[in-house]
Order: C-alpha cells, then structure tokens, then sequence
C-alpha cells in the first residue's frame, strides 16, 4: 500500500466516489477512497430525479449507467393535504425521467468508476482517526486494522456519521428529528392491481409520512418516516406493529399484501448541516456536509454535485488557492438554508392535522 497520497476520501458512497472521479477527470491521480464496507449490506436512499443525468455525464459515466438497467422513475403521485391522489410527473422535463435504483449496485458502480479511471479504492477498510503534522503531507490516517497513511488533504465522505470533519471538532447542527423505519418487499407480495409501478407513492398520515417505490430488483421498498417518540409508542420497529399501522394506510395497503415483512431496517433521517463543513486541509461531501430530508429525494443527487464541486476547490488547494474552498463552504451553508425554508414550505401545505406535534414542528409560522 501506498502511504503517501494527495488526496484521501474516506467513505465510497455516492459523495465520496464522485470526488474521486471528479478529481481524476481533473488530473488529481494520486488519491486514495477508504470504504468499511464490500457494498453487500442494503443501503437506504432509491430514487433520483432526472436532473442527475447532467451530473453523471459531467463525471463522464452517463454512458456506464445506462448500461446498469435501473428501473425508470416517472414521478411521484402522493396524498398530501388531501385524502385524495395527486400526480407530480416528470412528463415535461427536458432531461426525461428520474431513476428508481438497484442502490448496492449503483454504489458498487461507481466505486468501480473510480478503479477504472486509475483511483485505488480499498474496501473492507476502516477509517479510525486523524493527527495533523508538520510534514509535506500532514495528515497522518490511522485506519482500524493499524495501518498508517498520510495525505496533504482529506475528503469526509462518511455519511452522516462525519467520522473525518467531528476529527476536527466540527459539529453538526441537527434540525428535526426525523426517524424512518423501511421493510423490503417481494415484487410477489405486491397486488398487481398497481399500475403506477414507475412511480413513488408517497402518503401523509397524522404522526409523519409513508412511502412506496418498486426497485429494479423485483423489491419494493416500503418506509414510514416519523419521531422517536411515536415509533416507540407505536412499537414501529416492530414488524407485526409496523404491519398493523401500514393497513392502516388509505393507499399503501391496498398495493401490499397481509404479508408481515421479515425484517426491518431503522434509519436515522434528521436534517442537519456540519459547521465549518469545510476548512484547512479537509472538507466534507454529501451527508458529511448537509443531510436533507427523504422527502426530498434530494441526498444523492447532492452528494453527486457536492463531489464535483468539492473537486474543483480541492484542485485549486493544491495549487495554493484557498479561494475555491471557501466559496464551496459557504455553498453548503447557503443551500442548506434554502432547503430549510422549502422544507417548511413543504410540510404546511398539510393542514389536515393541526393538533399533530409531527406536523405542527415542521411547518411554517402561520402570518
Ligand atoms: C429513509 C431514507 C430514504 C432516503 N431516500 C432517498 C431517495 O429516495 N433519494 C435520494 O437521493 N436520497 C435518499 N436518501 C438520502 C440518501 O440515502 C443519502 O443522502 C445518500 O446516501 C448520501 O450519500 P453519501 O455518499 O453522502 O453517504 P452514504 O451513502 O451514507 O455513504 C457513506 C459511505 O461511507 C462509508 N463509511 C462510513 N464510515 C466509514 C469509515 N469509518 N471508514 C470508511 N468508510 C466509512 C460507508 O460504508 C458508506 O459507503 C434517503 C435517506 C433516508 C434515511
């Protein structure tokens, strides 16, 4: 192993592999991606909007993930305000669909991206703690299995976690509270009277939010999003309680048969933003950086940009620039707060619930 490197990105996500292939389409050869995972385990986050084609043909991949075969996303339709439907398609826009992914394979991918452009990609390797030295690579890496490497800048691209920027006592601000539990379904257990396959189905309910999406896989993945404290009242990581409350649904549970899922997955999904999310030596990309609500739909396609954006800052660094990074922390911020305000803005168009604590802490003062 290669103990010098100008660049290290520790986390092989979304973020973290756009960074690296960024770079390389920059020049920037000499870096290094440490993954703990082999990208088996499921990961949560599915659908992508059509305006990621531009930020894949800008890492020059477009091509390679055509060839992928995930499942065309048209757009959602939701119960939201209303107890009746409402379609949002993507019929108009000018880059065509959105994209309901196969996540492993997606993340698999574009680690391999990055093998293929040169870039070393280590998997099944823990990122453990950082010193800072002087030395004309200054940061030292210690990883779990007692390796040693060191870099002149590292990239945090570790998901919410933040293993990398917390390193520098960089904190995150946390919004809301936000938990999501999912169960994974058997194409075979959806009733097939469903003809919005290509579509996200997404449900308000007066503690929180469901949501459906068919994955390419023959899975369907169905979530609810909520507080702490109602999944523990409503025993939600529980799967019979889960089940119990999905029938409870008006339109998820006629889509799903009595089948109670074997398992459940609990995710943390609380918006946040990392303060400084950048500063000498280090930055942050997509979770690592700011952590935007599911409802958006907006995490991948964040972390995408964010690896392209935080490359140009990187390579203007390295050549003793620091006016790039700057502009791209205060990017973070800026847009952190205009998710803020469109979130709001969001969840008071349900006013169906007035008395819900779910709904009233997540919506705009009423003028
Ligand atoms: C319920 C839910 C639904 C969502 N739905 C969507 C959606 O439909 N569309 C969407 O765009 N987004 C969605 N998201 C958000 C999306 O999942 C994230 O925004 C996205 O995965 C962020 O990518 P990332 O690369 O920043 O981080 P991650 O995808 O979290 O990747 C971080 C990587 O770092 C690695 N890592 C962590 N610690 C270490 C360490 N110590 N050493 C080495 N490697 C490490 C991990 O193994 C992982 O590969 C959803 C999120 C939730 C919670």
């Amino acid at each position: 192993m290669k103990p010098l490197y100008d660049v290290i990105i520790v986390g092989g996500g979304p973020a973290g592999c756009a960074t690296a292939i960024a770079l390389h389409n920059l020049g920037v050869k000499n870096t290094l991606v440490i993954e703990a995972s082999d990208y088996t385990a499921p990961r949560i986050g599915e659908s992508i909007p059509p305006d990621s084609r531009e930020l894949l043909e800008k890492l020059g991949i477009w091509d390679a993930f055509t060839a992928q075969k995930h499942a065309p996303c048209l757009g959602s339709y939701s119960s939201w305000g209303s107890d009746q439907l409402g379609f949002n398609d993507y019929l108009f826009n000018p880059q065509g669909h959105g994209w309901h992914l196969n996540r492993c394979a997606f993340d698999k991918f574009l680690a391999l991206q990055v093998e293929k452009r040169g870039g070393a990609l280590l998997k099944n390797t823990h990122f453990a703690s950082l010193v800072r030295e002087q030395h004309a690579y200054p940061i030292k890496v210690l990883l779990r299995n007692n390796a040693q490497l060191r870099c002149r800048f590292i990239v945090d691209a570790t998901g919410r976690s933040a293993k990398v920027a917390r390193q520098f006592n960089a904190k995150a601000k946390i919004e809301d509270q936000l938990v999501a539990v999912s169960a994974y379904f058997d194409s075979s257990d959806i009733i097939s009277a469903n003809s919005y396959r290509q579509m996200t189905l997404l449900e308000a309910v007066d503690y929180g939010w469901w949501y459906l999406a068919h994955l390419p896989n023959n899975k369907v993945i169905v979530t609810v999003a909520t507080d702490p404290q109602t999944v523990k009242d409503k025993h939600l990581k529980d799967p019979r309680s889960w089940q119990q409350a999905m029938q409870l649904t008006q339109h998820i549970q006629p889509i799903i048969s009595q089948s109670t899922p074997s398992s459940l997955h609990t995710w943390v999904a609380q918006s946040a933003i990392m303060n400084p999310p950048a500063a000498e030596h280090w930055l942050t990309v997509g979770d690592a950086a700011s952590v935007y609500d599911p409802i958006s739909s907006q995490g991948i396609y964040k972390a995408l940009k964010n690896g392209i954006d935080a490359a140009d800052a990187i390579v203007d660094w390295l050549d003793n620039n620091a006016q790039t990074i700057n502009q791209y922390r205060n990017n973070i911020g800026n847009n952190f707060i205009q998710y803020l305000a469109q979130k709001a803005y969001f969840y008071s168009e349900e006013q169906r619930w007035p008395e819900s604590t779910f709904w009233k802490s997540r919506q705009q003062p009423r003028q």
